[in-house]
């Protein structure tokens, strides 16, 4: 692996940079795997203390992250498509502490996650909410919302909503957010161990562009954060333009309060200061076990007056087709509303906020998505079987390992459902998506966008 020499360069002096080791790290190891468990669908030997039946090394900063001691493959394990667990870069993970240490997690809150696909930080947003809070996951590219959307359902969440805006568009919502995370584009040199192609694809005059586009953003959604309100920043860059330079912008031209925050119990993560003052933290895969990393912390001292949107209500469904839709959820507080062309159901506390996003935003996803009533029968949408809010009635055939692959690729399966009609298939327990048995045959009802494409013999 060889490094832009131009990165090595400017990054001398940096804090926390040492050349050799720097270099040595990169040519002479790999990325570490880690995965970040969905406490909401515990699994057999999946716990504080064993995963997969194995004794594994925590990421010490955030709860439910471990390190695995090597990369299995994900394709093929079941439990990854049931949303138990999200492969998560551990660095990132440290989001975890500038939520708890900085936000009331114990309150409900309204946080947007700007920058969202794939879905890793959302997913741990997501964990570390209270009842009654709202997840706002927004990706700019269309394409990429979509394997949001993915993330999200598979997650079994019912208080995200996944929105498909430019940034800019967020100005519509002044002072709407306690918590906004922007997890900017950037330059990409803290993955080159990861992903070396991005190496070609580096350049000075990218970092330059790359930072100009993280203020661009910044500048057009900070007016949907509340005043004192957390905005969490962050790059997988180490170029300073990306990094301090942003702090010190933000601080000076958008009057925020850099927030310290307390990095005493985890050696290595490197403390740097800016220009004027302003403390983020820097990860290099030399001093910790992850790939390299930015993050920084600010309160918004300005005052935004919330703008007064109209209430808009959203489209109910009839009493016919609540009774047919009730007996496949849990009871919770849900409401169900007309989406899309299909039923969804929302948390009942998120209910204005879901209205007033389904008429100014690009909303993609809200809540659960149930499916439709067609001649007063549910035709069950795949994001209800993997909703930890599927009512433990409806019924459930369970699968080997084969034939949970086999379901998970949309091929014929040998199995011999318990009853006829519409049923969830399980794995060691978790929901991976529906079947209807019929006479002679089964339906496999696991969505093609997102099937397994390999055989099994290739490698994953
Ligand atoms: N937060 C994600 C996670 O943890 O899985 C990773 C986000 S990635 C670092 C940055 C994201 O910003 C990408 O999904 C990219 O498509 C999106 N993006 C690119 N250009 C953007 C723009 N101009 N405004 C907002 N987002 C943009």
């Amino acid at each position: 692996m060889k490094l832009p020499e131009e990165l090595l360069q400017t990054l001398e002096g940096v804090e926390g940079f040492h050349r050799d080791s720097f270099v040595r790290v990169h040519e002479e190891s790999n990325a570490p795997t880690s995965i970040r468990l969905n406490a909401a669908k515990p699994f057999a030997g999946g716990d504080a203390a064993t995963v997969f039946g194995q004794q594994l090394q925590p990421v010490p900063w955030a709860k439910t992250g471990f390190y695995l001691p090597q990369r299995p493959s994900f394709t093929f394990d079941p439990l990854f498509h049931a949303g138990c667990y999200y492969v998560q870069e551990a660095s990132s993970m440290f989001l975890e502490q500038a939520l708890t240490q900085l936000a009331d997690l114990s309150a409900p809150l309204k946080v947007l996650d700007l920058c969202a696909a794939p879905g890793g930080k959302s997913t741990h947003i997501q964990s570390l909410l209270s009842a009654g809070s709202l997840l706002v996951s927004n990706e700019v590219i269309k394409q990429r919302s979509l394997v949001l959307t993915d993330n999200i359902i598979r997650w079994g969440c019912s208080n995200v909503f996944v929105t498909n805006n430019d940034p800019k568009v967020f100005a519509k919502l002044p002072a709407y957010f306690d918590v906004m995370v922007v997890d900017a584009p950037c330059s990409g040199s803290g993955l080159f161990r990861k992903d070396a192609e991005a190496i070609e694809e580096w350049s000075l005059h990218n970092v330059a562009l790359c930072s100009q586009r993280q203020q661009r953003i910044l500048a057009d959604a900070l007016t949907a954060l509340k005043q004192d309100g957390l905005l969490i920043y962050s790059t997988c860059s180490y170029s300073t333009e990306e990094d301090e330079a942003i702090m010190d912008w933000l601080v000076q031209d958008m009057q925020l309060e850099n927030l310290p925050l307390n990095v005493e119990a985890f050696p290595g993560i490197v403390t740097t200061t800016s220009a004027n003052g302003a403390v983020g933290y820097r990860f290099y895969p030399d001093k910790i076990k992850g790939e390299g990393f930015f993050i920084s912390c600010f309160r918004k001292t300005g005052h935004e007056n919330p703008g007064k949107q109209k209430p808009a209500k959203p489209e109910t469904i009839s009493a016919k087709e609540k009774k047919v839709v009730e007996t496949w959820l849990q009871k919770a507080d849900l409401h169900y509303v007309r989406f899309r062309n299909e039923i969804s159901a929302i948390p009942v506390d998120l209910l204005p906020d879901f209205a007033l996003f389904q008429a100014m935003f690009g909303l993609q996803y809200a809540g659960i998505s149930v499916g439709e009533v067609l001649k007063e029968k549910l035709v069950p949408h795949h994001a209800l079987a993997q909703s930890t809010q599927l009512s433990p009635q409806v019924p459930a055939t369970e699968l080997s390992y084969e034939n949970a692959i086999k379901y998970l690729q949309r091929q014929e399966m040998t199995v011999e459902p318990a009853t006829a009609g519409w049923q969830v298939v399980r794995y060691a327990s978790q929901n991976l998506g529906w079947i209807n048995a019929l006479k002679n045959r089964i339906n496999n009802y696991y969505p093609k966008e997102i099937r397994i494409l390999k055989a099994r013999n290739d490698s994953a």
